[in-house]
């Protein structure tokens, strides 16, 4: 926690765009100005999360705002709970019951490890709710061929290729997705993924879709298509002081 606090006072943090919510300095903030829940705010705390990094002051207000959003930020300053909190917040209620509407809220990463500790991380900050949060595996893609059980999910956490699998397959829709999160942007953006990724873009069909990517670096291609890709967005770039 030490260390976490010394790096959020050295990152110096810029935020591009049309009017750029103000960021945050406590956690308490976000309960106060967008209603985030007691429990979510205390799910922090219990983690021993006690001060927002710089993506997290900056990203959490903009999310929260419904804009969407490119944050470049260095490994190890606090990308996933800066996506997953607002996420989280704006659910409010777990789909659960009866008329379950479909998936609301879609993650990708690169990589199944990284889509893992995505996965942990979230069910920490949901702890206490009875959300659906699904690390998409081929186990847990055969059990949504039931309808009934994939419109119940709230939150998939997925590698591109399995969901473009699914949705090739038909055992998948996107059509509800209000948030999508590509993490580790710079990798999904690359030759290796790029397709699948815009695959996976155009099957999330709302158009009041949150969209936002989160990267480390985002080279200048990548940059660009991420831009298109985006409604509006507002850029965060966070840099580390060097002092
Ligand atoms: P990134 O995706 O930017 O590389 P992570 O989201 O993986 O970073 O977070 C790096 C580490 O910092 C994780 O162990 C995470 O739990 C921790 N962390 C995130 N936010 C905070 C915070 N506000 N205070 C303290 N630790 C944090
Ligand atoms: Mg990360």
């Amino acid at each position: 926690e030490a260390a976490a606090q010394s790096l959020v006072a050295k990152q110096r943090v810029t935020a591009k765009g049309s009017e750029v919510p103000q960021a945050v300095e406590t956690f308490e903030e976000l309960g106060e100005r967008y209603g985030l829940s007691n429990q979510l705010l205390s799910n922090l705390s219990k983690n021993g999360f006690s001060t927002p990094t710089g993506i997290q002051s900056h990203g959490v207000p903009i999310l929260l705002n419904s804009r969407d959003l490119a944050a470049i930020s260095p490994t190890g300053t606090g990308k996933t709970i800066a996506y997953l909190l607002p996420i989280l917040g704006a659910l409010k209620t777990p789909n659960g019951k009866a008329d379950g509407s479909g998936v609301r809220a879609v993650i990708v990463a690169p990589t199944r490890e990284l889509a893992h500790q995505i996965h942990n991380e979230c069910l920490k900050l949901a702890e206490g709710r009875k959300w659906r949060i699904v690390l998409f595996s081929k186990a847990t893609a055969s059990t949504l061929a039931d309808k009934s059980v994939r419109d119940k999910i709230d939150i998939i956490i997925s590698t591109p290729l399995r969901l473009v699998v699914s949705l090739q397959a038909g055992t998948l829709d996107l059509k509800n997705v209000r948030h999508l999160v590509l993490d580790e942007a710079d990798r999904l953006l690359d030759a290796e993924f790029l397709s699948q990724t815009q695959e996976i873009v155009a099957a999330c069909s709302r158009t009041d879709i949150q969209k936002a990517v989160f990267s480390a670096t985002l080279p200048a291609g990548a940059e660009k298509i991420a831009m298109e890709m985006l409604h509006n967005p507002i850029r965060v770039v966070v840099g580390l002081k060097d002092t």
